[in-house]
């Protein structure tokens, strides 16, 4: 059976790896959250963000705009924590009311802050192998696999989803660490069969319980991305984690895997964007 991958136990070692080396810095890195509206889904990880920010030490704040806030002055504000010296990062929580493009705001925010990784030269430099802001969950996941030991170069990796914010990134990340790869979508002929050939299995689509049982070769390490309800209402992944169990050599609840490492993952993003900012090598 499975060794369940503990997410919430490596962010937290990641975090207080983060306090520790802020700890010995003369300053405190910001980041500046920046939210339109209330999006329910959004509003408990903004508080878990704030609070896991501040225990680390950074001077986090969220600044809350209402919902019919216009695309022009949310740029005009993202504008303002462009130059302000004492911010770091900057992140706008997606979902966006329907008068914002969220293209517009990504691109307006200064690629060095874009702690979210999503601005295109980010993008751009993760394709070319160049030094940059990394999406957080992706990187995340780069944590979970090699606190769980699994061996990345040469293994045969599939990531199951292609959006702009998990799958592409994670393939150039699985890519970089000289696995194998191959993306599967909606669009993908035989899903089952792709992923019987995987290794190492990242699924990221958003459909409850998608990945069953079978399609899970022996040993393979499944990090499981999707945050769902089952028809019951009950929070599930993308794989249907008791079928997996017995195939799969490592696997990674949900909740408990992923979720953790993505809010560790942005404050690292945050302390990595100050240091590089304020050119400011580390002791
Ligand atoms: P998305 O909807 O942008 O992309 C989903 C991808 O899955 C698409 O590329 C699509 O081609 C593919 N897909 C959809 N249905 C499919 C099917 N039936 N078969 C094969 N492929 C299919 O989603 P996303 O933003 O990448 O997020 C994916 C999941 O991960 C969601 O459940 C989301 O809630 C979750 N998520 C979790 C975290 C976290 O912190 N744990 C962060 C981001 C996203």
């Amino acid at each position: 059976t499975a060794r369940i991958i503990d997410g919430k136990a490596v962010a937290e070692a990641l975090r207080a790896g983060l306090a520790a080396r802020i700890a010995r810095l003369n300053f405190r890195p910001g980041l500046r959250v920046v939210r339109v509206g209330d999006d329910p889904a959004s509003g408990v990880y903004v508080r878990n963000k704030d609070r896991a920010a501040a225990a680390a030490g950074f001077d986090s704040a969220t600044i809350q705009l209402p919902a019919e806030t216009r695309e022009s002055d949310l740029l005009m504000l993202i504008a303002d924590l462009n130059i302000d010296p004492a911010v770091d990062g900057i992140l706008v929580q997606l979902p966006l009311p329907p008068q914002i493009r969220p293209d517009m705001v990504i691109a307006a925010i200064d690629p060095e802050k874009d702690v979210d990784g999503f601005h295109p030269v980010n993008a751009g430099r993760l394709a070319t192998q160049q030094p940059g802001l990394v999406p957080c969950t992706p990187k995340g996941v780069m944590h979970l696999l090699r606190a769980a030991g699994t061996a990345l170069a040469g293994a045969r990796a599939v990531v199951l989803g292609r959006s702009q914010i998990v799958g592409r990134p994670m393939l150039q990340l699985l890519l970089a660490a000289d696995c194998t790869v191959t993306v599967v979508h909606s669009r993908t002929r035989d899903l089952p069969a792709e992923c019987r050939r995987a290794e190492i299995l990242v699924a990221a689509v958003g459909r409850a319980e998608l990945v069953r049982g079978d399609w899970i070769a022996a040993g393979a390490t499944i990090i499981d991305v999707g945050i769902n309800r089952d028809a019951a209402g009950k929070l599930v992944g993308d794989v249907a984690f008791a079928e997996a169990l017995p195939h799969a050599g490592a696997i990674t609840p949900v909740p408990g895997g992923v979720g953790p490492m993505t809010i560790a993952c942005l404050l690292e993003n945050t302390l990595e964007a100050a240091l590089a900012r304020r050119g400011v090598a580390e002791a």
